[in-house]
C-alpha cells in the first residue's frame, strides 16, 4: 500500500487551484491524471526577461523588459486596425500595439503620463521600436514579479503556458520534502539537491544549461527514476530466481543424437551460449537468460538443445513463438531433427480447437508429449502440464516485460530462456530486463553471403517489378513488403492487395501473397508454396517479419522503407542472405526523404550488424522511439533521457546490487527511503516482492 506520506502527490489534479473539470481533460493528456504527473512534466525551454535595456539598445526580435513612461493612446479608430499607445525613455520611443484591445483596460493599467514596466518580445519597424501584446505590465514596484525567467512547457491545445506554469507552480507548492533514497555519499559527490529542491530547480531554468540532460537537478531526477526502475527489476528478478530449487542436468545422450544429425557443426558463440545455458539450468535457481542473436544467428537449434537437456532429465519443455506461422515453421525445422530419438513434439496454437485441442492438452498433462511448440495459447489457464522445467519464448519483445516476468513467477517451477532477434541496445536491455543474465551469438553460420542493400526512390517501383523477372527466371525468390500503415491495417492490407495484382499481371501465378487478416491455415499455405518453389514472388506485409526462413529467397523489396524502424528493416532484411547465393535487398522510399529517414536508410545500406543498426536507431530516435516502446514492451520515462542518462542507469543499476546485498528487504532507514521511492514512481507491484511489503 502506498505510504501516507506519498498520498499528497496522488491527489487528482483537479485538486490543483485553477483546474476545473474542463482543464483536467485536457492537461490529463499531456501530463496524467495526477499531481505527481504535473511535477514530471518538465519544461523544454524558457524565457528569459532579466534583460532590461534601453529602447535605443533593444535588440530586434528579442525578449527585454522595459521601464517606459506613457505618452499618448491612439485607440483603433475601426476593428481591424490596432490600438497604439506611444511610450519614451531617455534614449527613444516605444510603440506599444493591442489587437482587439479593450480601451478602458489599457488606460487603467498604462495611464498616459506614467512609469510602467513592460516586458515582452521587441521588433522595430521603419526605426521605430514596436512591442506587440506585451506578455507582462506592471508599475515600478512590481518589477521584480515581471523581471523573471518563465519556463515554457511543452503544451497541448486549450492549455496556454501561463496555465501551464501556474499548475505546476500549483502542484510544486503541494509537494513535500522525502526522506533521502540516495546514498549520501554519492550525493555529495554529485553535489545534487535533496529531491524536492532538485524537482524545483528543474521547473525554473534560469539558464540555458539548465535544460541539458546534464543539468544536477534533471540528473538527479532522472537518477531516481532510473534507481526504481533498476531496483523494481531487481526485486522480481530476485523473487522469480529464489522461487525454484530444481537442477536440470541432462545426460546429454539425446542432445548427442541430435547434434551427430545436424547437417553442420555449431558455431563457437552457438557452442558458448549452449554452455552458459546448461551450467544456469544445472544450478538450483530458476533461470532466467536472455538468448539475444541476430536473425539468421541460429537461435532455434540452441532452444532445442535446450528442451532436449530438461527432456534427457524426464521433464516436459515447451518451445512458444509470437506468431502462429513461426510457430509451424520450428515445428518443421525440429521435426526432422528429432528423428529416431523417439520424442514426437505437439503444436498447439490458437488455431487448435475442440477434440483436436483436447488430445493436446491431455498428452501435456500426462506427460506423453514431452515437447510443445506453439503460441502464447500454451499458456492459457486450461493448459495443464505434468511436468514442465523449460519455457523457451522465442521473439519476446512481442510480449510485454511484466507478463514475461509474471509468466516465470507464477509458480510453476520452470526454466525460462528468452530469445530475440531484435538486438536491443545495452542501455534498453538494461531498463527492461535489469541485470538479467544474457547470452549473445555474435557469430554468425559459416556461408553467409553479405547482403547488397540498395537504396532508391519509390518512383522507380515499375522498373523494379519488370527488373525482378530476370531474377526470377534465374531461379531467385523474391519478398515484396508493402508499406506498413500504422493507423489502419485495413490499409494496410488493400495496399497488399493492390501490389499483389500488378504482379501477378506480370508474372501470373508464380506470385502470392500473406498478410495479418489472412486465416492462418491460409497463410501456411501461402508460406509452403514459397518455401517449396511453387511460387516465385511472396507479396506480404510485416508478417513475414519475424524468424520465417526460406533459405533460396535472394531479394527483398521494401515500399516506403523510411516508414519502417530500423529494428524492423534489419529483421525483414535479415529473411535473406540466409542460402549460398548472393542477396539483394532494395529499399524503396517515398519522396522527399527527411533528413532523419535518410540517415536511416544510410545505416542500412552501410551495416548489417544489428547491434550497431540498433545503437544507431537510440540515437537518431531516442529510446521512446526504438523498437516502438509500447509494442516492444520497454519501459517508457518521464525523465530519464536515454541514451543521454545512460551513465546514470549503470550506476543506479550497481547501486541496487549493493542495497540488495546489505539491505535485502529494505529495512534500514535508507530502505525504507527507497520502498517511498518506487511508490513515487508507481512501481507498486514489485513492492509485493518484499517480504514484509
Ligand atoms: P534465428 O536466430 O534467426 O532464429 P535460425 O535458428 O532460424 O536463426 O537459423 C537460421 C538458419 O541457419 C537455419 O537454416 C539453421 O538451420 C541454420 N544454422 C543454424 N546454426 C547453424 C550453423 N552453426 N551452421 C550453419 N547453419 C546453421
Ligand atoms: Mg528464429
Amino acid at each position: 500500500m502506498r505510504p501516507e506520506i506519498l498520498f499528497p502527490f496522488f491527489k487528482p489534479i483537479t485538486t490543483l487551484a485553477g483546474v476545473g473539470p474542463r482543464i483536467s481533460v485536457l492537461l490529463e493528456k499531456i501530463t496524467g491524471a495526477h499531481i505527481v504527473d504535473v511535477l514530471w512534466h518538465l519544461p523544454t525551454s524558457y524565457v528569459d526577461r532579466r534583460f532590461s535595456p534601453t529602447i535605443a539598445e533593444a535588440p530586434d526580435n528579442t525578449v527585454v523588459t522595459l521601464e517606459v513612461t506613457v505618452m499618448k493612446h491612439f485607440p483603433s479608430r475601426n476593428r481591424p486596425a490596432p490600438y497604439k499607445i506611444t511610450c519614451f525613455d531617455e534614449t527613444g520611443p516605444l510603440e506599444l500595439v493591442f489587437f482587439n484591445a479593450r480601451g478602458d483596460y489599457l488606460q487603467k493599467q498604462l495611464p498616459e503620463g506614467e512609469t510602467r514596466i513592460v516586458s515582452g518580445t521587441v521588433e522595430r519597424f521603419n526605426g521605430i521600436l514596436q512591442m506587440t501584446h506585451p506578455d507582462r505590465m506592471g508599475t515600478p514596484e512590481e518589477r521584480d514579479a515581471i523581471q523573471t525567467v518563465d519556463p515554457v512547457y511543452p503544451l497541448t491545445a486549450g492549455i496556454t503556458n501561463k496555465l501551464m506554469g501556474k499548475t505546476a507552480r500549483a502542484a510544486l507548492e503541494k509537494t513535500i520534502p522525502l526522506p533521502e533514497w540516495l546514498d549520501p555519499a554519492f550525493k555529495d559527490r554529485k553535489k545534487w539537491q535533496d529531491w524536492q529542491d532538485a524537482l524545483k530547480t528543474a521547473h525554473a531554468p534560469q539558464e540555458e544549461d539548465d535544460f541539458y540532460a546534464d543539468a544536477p537537478a534533471r540528473e538527479r531526477l532522472a537518477y531516481d527514476e532510473l534507481l526504481a526502475n533498476q531496483l523494481a527489476l531487481a526485486l522480481v528478478r530476485r523473487t522469480v530466481r529464489k522461487a525454484s530449487g530444481r537442477s536440470i542436468k541432462g545426460d546429454g545422450r539425446l542432445r548427442k543424437q541430435v547434434r551427430d544429425a545436424l547437417p553442420f557443426a555449431l558455431t563457437g558463440s552457438q557452442e558458448e551460449a549452449l554452455k552458459e545455458i546448461n551450467d544456469d539450468m544445472g544450478q538450483p535457481l530458476r533461470m532466467l537468460r536472455l538468448l539475444q542473436g541476430d536473425v539468421g544467428s541460429g537461435k532455434t537449434v540452441v532452444a532445442l538443445l535446450t528442451a532436449l537437456n530438461a527432456i534427457e532429465c524426464g521433464m516436459q519443455a515447451v518451445i512458444m513463438a509470437p506468431t502462429e506461422i513461426l510457430a509451424r515453421q520450428h515445428m518443421e525445422t525440429i521435426e526432422p531433427l528429432l528423428e529416431g530419438t523417439g520424442i514426437t513434439p505437439v503444436v498447439l496454437t490458437g488455431r487448435d480447437k475442440g477434440k483436436k485441442r483436447t488430445a493436446i492438452l491431455d498428452q501435456l498433462e500426462d506427460g506423453s508429449a514431452q515437447l510443445a511448440i506453439g503460441t502464447h495459447a500454451l499458456f492459457q489457464e486450461d493448459v495443464g502440464f505434468h511436468n514442465l522445467g523449460l519455457a523457451v519464448i522465442d521473439e519476446q519483445h512481442r510480449f510485454g516485460v511484466h507478463q514475461r516476468l509474471a509468466m516465470a513467477g507464477k509458480g510453476k517451477h520452470v526454466d525460462v530462456l528468452v530469445m530475440t532477434a531484435t538486438p536491443i541496445p545495452r542501455t534498453l536491455m538494461l531498463t527492461a530486463y535489469g541485470d538479467m543474465d544474457v547470452s549473445r551469438l555474435l557469430e554468425k553460420p559459416a556461408g553467409r553471403k553479405p547482403v547488397d542493400t540498395r537504396v532508391m526512390s519509390l518512383e522507380r517501383l515499375d522498373e523494379v517489378a519488370q527488373g525482378i523477372g530476370r531474377m526470377v527466371s534465374k531461379g531467385a525468390r523474391v519478398y515484396w513488403v508493402c508499406p506498413l500503415v500504422e493507423e489502419s491495417d485495413k490499409i494496410e492490407v488493400a495496399a497488399a492487395e493492390e501490389r499483389f495484382e500488378h504482379l501477378q499481371k506480370l508474372y501470373g501465378d508464380r506470385v502470392g501473397m500473406v498478410h495479418g487478416k489472412m486465416k492462418g491455415t491460409q497463410k501456411d499455405t501461402v508460406m509452403a508454396a514459397f518455401a517449396k518453389g511453387e511460387i516465385d514472388v511472396l507479396v506480404a506485409t510485416t508478417v513475414i517479419e519475424v524468424g520465417v526462413n526460406v533459405p533460396e529467397a535472394t531479394v527483398m523489396i521494401i515500399e516506403h522503407a523510411e516508414r519502417f524502424g530500423l529494428a524492423q528493416l534489419h529483421q525483414l532484411r535479415g529473411r535473406i542472405g540466409r542460402g549460398s547465393a548472393a542477396s539483394t535487398c532494395l529499399l524503396l522510399y517515398g519522396a522527399p526523404l527527411s533528413e532523419n529517414g535518410q540517415a536511416r536508410l544510410k545505416i542500412m545500406r552501410e551495416t548489417e550488424d544489428g547491434f550497431v543498426i540498433a545503437e544507431e536507431d537510440l540515437r537518431l530516435r531516442g529510446a521512446g522511439e526504438v523498437l516502438g516502446t509500447r509494442q516492444s514492451g520497454l519501459p517508457e520515462f518521464r525523465l530519464a533521457q536515454l541514451p543521454a542518462h545512460e551513465d546514470l542507469l549503470a550506476v543506479a543499476r550497481d547501486d541496487v546490487k549493493l542495497i540488495l546485498e546489505k539491505d535485502p528487504d529494505l529495512k534500514s532507514a535508507r530502505g525504507e527511503a527507497l520502498r517511498v521511492l518506487l511508490y513515487l514512481f508507481e512501481e507498486d507491484a514489485s513492492v509485493t516482492y518484499l517480504r514484509s511489503g
